[in-house]
């Protein structure tokens, strides 16, 4: 299921990202209208605070997650609720730019990485769009802790 995030929902965005979704973010330029077409045009799930949105978007029969809060976790918990994580999928796509991520051997990313990663990791990812490196290790942590931190029932 692919997903649209609106142009307040950056930080969402990324980290909808980090957990494998195929997330566009809509850019400031984008009106509503412009925002309607691109989840309609893509098939996107719409996620947005907006109230106004949310309804155009409920008139056009798209499929939208309206967000209740401003906190990033629970705003993660509730996409989360309506749309189910596979873990399979943690780190398969650039937080930076949407794209899916590629298998990269080590020697050939051992000059942009920092020593102790490397002494550390064997296998690394790049972004064949805008060249940013991932790898297990610190990024998977941080994601796989927010998301069990997230299924505690509060
Ligand atoms: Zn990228």
């Amino acid at each position: 299921m692919k997903l649209l995030c609106d142009h307040m929902l950056g930080t969402l965005a990324t980290w909808l990202r980090l957990c494998g979704f195929d997330t566009a973010y809509a850019s400031a330029n984008i009106d509503d209208a412009g925002l309607l077409d691109l989840a309609q045009k893509e098939n996107r799930v719409l996620i947005t605070r907006d109230k106004q949105l949310l309804h155009r978007a409920q008139t056009r029969k798209l499929t939208v997650v309206g967000l209740t809060s401003t906190d990033l976790d629970e705003q993660l918990q509730q996409v989360l609720w309506h749309i189910p994580l596979d873990p399979a999928r943690i780190l398969t796509r650039c937080s930076v730019c949407n794209t899916p991520l590629e298998s990269i051997e080590k020697n050939r990313v051992k000059e942009h990485i920092p020593q102790k990663v490397l002494a550390h990791q064997e296998t690394f990812w790049h972004c064949p769009h805008c060249n940013k490196i991932y790898w297990e290790g610190s990024h998977v942590d941080k994601i796989r802790k927010k998301i069990d931190i997230l299924k505690k029932p509060r």
